[in-house]
């Protein structure tokens, strides 16, 4: 029985837990962005406050160590300070403001981002340069850099100073301010691109996610129909046997007066069926055992197996069924001694066997089934080759799966559920070794086990 592909993808289960899925790995990865782009703004705007800080401090050192070589008398304004900083405009003078060339810091002045304002040791006003401010004078004796606010809202960056004349008498101080009209611009635009990229980029995240949500959910699809397709062939081939057990009750009971003989061939069906349910019960248990290995939760004993013996063993067992169906079985042991592997004996002996019975059972009448033996460097090579009638291409990929039967009804007939391969493997895998096969229809087969030594 085959399970639909898209009655696992409309599962409500898997479509929920992939949207959960999305949602967790969205508001994660939304919060990392966030975070990114908070960090982004603060460095760049940190990377400027440092450097206009760097700046105004330069500058007012620099027009520190020029002005005081001309102060004379303290409160008084030189007249040539004018020639550092040409706008110079004294309080009750009338003056345009035009940035003049000078000789020294015109770069900062031309700028028209500074201004400069002397004070008098009181507090009162001398004289003023660089752009025009409204609604700023207050004066800050300590050296530091302080943020200030105008009547248009424009932000400044200010440092006070105290001059001295050069007979180092306290001259007045010198207020030197910097419009970060620029800064706030600047980080402003900053401010808004991430704001807008940042939904956009939220958008983005969310489509990854339901990308990445779905990749997940993949392996877990695959398993779960994994899962179903096993449970429904389990299921479809319990019923069978049970189905048979039944019939034959049911039709022993409508006769009142069963004869003895009638009676002993009831229960040889019952029991037949009864041991197709046995077999198939344990062969079931062993591929569990098989899968929980990987798991860790089973670990059957490996101790030395000497294969020579093995093999021996095998076929004195298996002639019996060989000359039952009139095939020839030859052994053919390529090695001197004996040759020990490790790993567990009766799992190694199960592997064999399912190879020959198949090879006996799917083979012509008077064909040849051969197991050889023979050791390489690193690997054991166990052959069983028959004569019989073949796999085809289509089905060679397919005959390791579990439940899968080439001719259903014939192999059923047999008592074969379709395990037998699927076991050989997981023994095989189990033992770190793998199972080739060369077939060509109506010519033979060729399994080969490889097992590390
Ligand atoms: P089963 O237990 O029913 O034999 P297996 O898993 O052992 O199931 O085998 C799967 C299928 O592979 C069988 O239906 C059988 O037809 C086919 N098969 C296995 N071995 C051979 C072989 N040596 N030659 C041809 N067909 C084979």
């Amino acid at each position: 029985m085959i399970i639909s592909n898209n009655s696992v993808k409309n599962n409500r289960i898997f479509t929920q837990t992939q949207f959960s899925l999305t949602c967790w790995y969205a508001s994660i990865f939304t919060g990392i962005i966030s975070l990114g782009a908070l960090g982004v703004y603060e460095a760049i705007a940190h990377a400027h406050y440092v450097t206009i800080n760097q700046e105004l401090k330069a500058v007012s050192g620099t027009f520190h160590d020029t002005l005081e070589p001309l102060l004379i008398k303290p409160n008084i304004l030189e007249n040539n300070i004018q020639e550092i900083l040409p706008d110079l405009c004294l309080v009750n003078q009338k003056c345009e403001q035009n940035y003049h060339q000078s000789k020294y810091i015109t770069k900062f002045i031309q700028q028209g981002k500074y201004y400069f304002q002397f004070f008098d040791l009181s507090g009162n006003l001398l004289g003023k340069a660089g752009i025009e401010i409204k609604g700023l004078s207050i004066i800050h004796q300590q050296e530091e850099l302080i943020n200030l606010k105008d009547k248009n809202n424009i932000r400044y960056r200010q440092i006070s100073l105290l001059l001295h004349t050069k007979d180092n008498k306290q001259w007045g101080y010198l207020q030197i301010g910097r419009s970060l009209e620029d800064f706030d611009h600047y980080v402003n635009n900053i401010k808004w691109f991430l704001l807008l990229g940042l939904p956009l980029l939220i958008i983005l995240v969310i489509i990854a996610s339901w990308y990445l949500a779905k990749k997940a959910m993949q392996p877990v699809y695959k398993s779960y129909q994994q899962i179903q397709q096993f449970s429904s062939d389990v299921a479809h081939e319990l019923r069978t046997p049970l189905a048979a057990i039944k019939a034959t009750l049911d039709s022993i009971m409508m006769i009142k007066e069963l004869p003895l003989k009638d009676s002993k061939e009831t229960l040889i069906t019952i029991n037949r069926q009864n041991q197709r349910l046995i077999n198939l019960v344990s062969d079931l248990l062993i591929l569990s055992r098989l899968d929980s290995i990987t798991e860790n939760s089973y670990i059957p004993v490996k101790t030395d197996i000497n294969l020579v013996d093995l093999v021996n063993d095998l076929v004195e067992e298996l002639s019996f069924l060989a000359f039952k169906n009139n095939i020839e079985f030859i052994q053919k042991i390529k090695v001197k001694e004996n040759l020990l592997i490790k790993g567990n004996e009766e799992q190694i002996y199960r592997l064999l066997t399912n190879l020959v019975i198949n090879a006996m059972e799917n083979n012509h009448e008077n064909g040849k089934v051969i197991i050889s033996l023979e050791v390489e460097k690193k690997e054991v090579i166990i052959k069983v080759i028959d004569t019989g009638i073949g796999i085809s291409e289509e089905d060679k990929t397919l005959i390791f799966n579990r439940f899968y039967r080439v001719n259903k009804a014939r192999n059923r007939d047999k008592g074969g559920s379709g395990l037998g391969l699927a076991i050989a493997q997981a023994i095989a895998l189990y033992h770190n070794g793998r199972i080739e096969l060369e077939s060509s229809v109506n010519k033979g087969s060729i399994f080969t086990v490889y097992l590390p030594k």
